[in-house]
């Protein structure tokens, strides 16, 4: 039976049997006995599947898992430590040294500095592309040894908002796949995988979290990529794994499995990178009130957007659902419900006026992080971006005058009134 996102929130990926925990089970082993080394032998072979050894799996982490690809329409997933080892583990998984990553460019700085700066060490090239890109902009950007495309739903901090379907179909004409992080909207407000993309990931850290307990990242694969059509480029997949016997992932696992089977067996098995189990039982309380949560961060997200836009001191506001907004025609396609509670401002005074706003709030804290309960906020010039001069901060789309704010669940109208009193202090 198929349920709606809300009840797949609260129940899917774990069904206790008889006289078993009602709450996911935290299995905090290391380890997994077996009476015979040859039981155990079919495991390290992929004949069998189990747990042997908790750096590679363990039960906790894919009950969670199996959640989020119910939530997310996917295949197969898996945990990672963070969002940034989902991310590499998902491009690494697919592109070996002298292969070629179209992303866009307005993605995370962690995620951008990934793949410009730590792949390209590894022999991975990169050409960036604007999200506004043409199809002939984005065709151009693809060489013969292109292996994958990379987005965000709406990218941290820009808020720009990903035409899926326009970058899905320009990596499928390409024969790649289109990776999009979905970390901002969650699968509660956008199902990237309906939309044409191959595999999801996300920082579990933000909203999926939601309290700011744990940091973590997950992997989704929509299992729709035909690897052994386009075997030449994916030799890992398409070839036999000397490291396994000689098992071939997309004969033996399939459209469907072989991804993350792949990244399991051999990334995980080489790089760890694993999320503890603990993390995957704080996850799950997260993802159990998920779809609760997120109308309620969209709905103080807006409020304060709109507050904030028509307030003298402001100089502009950028919220994909505010109309008026570049994105707003995307964002209504492709999250109809709502985006996500993060907004940014731009105030008139500049880095002083930042500053002593961020100063005078009383609820929202000064904080390097978003998609929280608790508002927070942060002028990247004087934190994130601190290293940068004011030209430099100008160039890269974030001036001095920036404020990124994360609206949590506290009630708008206290937020609202927070802003205002510490806008009134600036005009002082
Ligand atoms: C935070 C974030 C990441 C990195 O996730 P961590 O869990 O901090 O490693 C990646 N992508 C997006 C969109 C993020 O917001």
């Amino acid at each position: 039976m198929s349920h709606t996102i809300d009840t797949k929130c609260v129940q899917a990926g774990y069904t206790p049997g008889n006289g078993e925990p009602r709450q996911i089970p935290i299995i905090q082993s290391t380890t997994f006995k077996y009476a015979t080394s040859e039981d155990m032998g079919k495991l390290f072979d992929l004949e069998a599947s189990g747990y042997f050894y908790t750096r590679l799996q363990n039960p906790t982490n894919d009950y969670v898992a199996a959640k989020l690809a119910a939530l997310e329409g996917g295949t197969a997933a898996m945990l990672t430590s963070s969002g940034q080892a989902a991310n590499f583990f998902a491009l690494f998984n697919i592109c070996n040294a002298g292969d070629h990553i179209v992303a866009s460019s307005s993605i995370y700085g962690g995620t951008f500095n990934l793949i410009s700066v730590t792949l390209a060490k590894m022999g991975i090239t990169s050409t960036f592309v604007s999200p506004d890109a043409t199809d002939e902009e984005l065709d151009a950007a693809f060489l013969p040894n292109t292996r994958a495309m990379f987005g965000e739903t709406i990218a941290n901090p820009a808020l720009t908002v990903l035409d899926i379907e326009k970058f899905a179909a320009a990596a499928h004409r390409h024969g790649v796949p289109l990776i999009v992080d979905n970390t901002f909207p969650t699968p509660v407000n956008c199902r990237p995988i309906e939309w044409g993309a191959d595999i999801v990931t996300h920082s579990t850290t933000k909203y999926m979290d939601g309290h700011g307990a744990a940091v973590g990242g997950a992997i989704i694969d929509s299992g729709k990529f035909d690897w052994m059509a386009h075997a030449d480029k994916y030799p890992g997949l398409c070839t036999p794994d000397d490291s396994y016997h000689g098992i071939t992932y997309a004969e033996k696992f399939g459209k469907e499995g072989a991804f993350i089977t792949k990244c399991t067996s051999q990334l995980m098995r080489d790089l760890g990178c694993i999320q503890a189990p603990q993390h995957a039982f704080y996850l799950n309380l997260g993802l159990e009130s998920l779809h609760v949560r997120m109308p309620r961060h969209c709905e103080n997200g807006l409020a304060v957007a709109e507050f904030l836009n028509q307030h003298p001191a402001v100089k502009s506001v950028s919220y994909p659902h505010l109309a008026g907004n570049k994105y707003y025609d995307a964002a209504m396609k492709y999250m109809p419900k709502g985006g996500c509670g993060v907004v940014s401002f731009e105030l008139k005074g500049g880095r002083a006026a930042a500053e002593a706003f961020l100063k005078e709030l009383k609820l929202a804290a000064i904080e390097t992080h978003v998609a929280d309960a608790r508002t927070c906020c942060l002028n990247p010039a004087t934190s994130t971006h601190r290293q940068m001069t004011e030209e430099q901060l100008a160039a890269a789309g974030v001036p001095a005058g920036l404020v990124r704010i994360s609206c949590g669940l506290e009630g708008k109208e206290d937020l609202i009134a927070d802003i205002a009193q510490a806008l009134e202090a600036v005009k002082k």
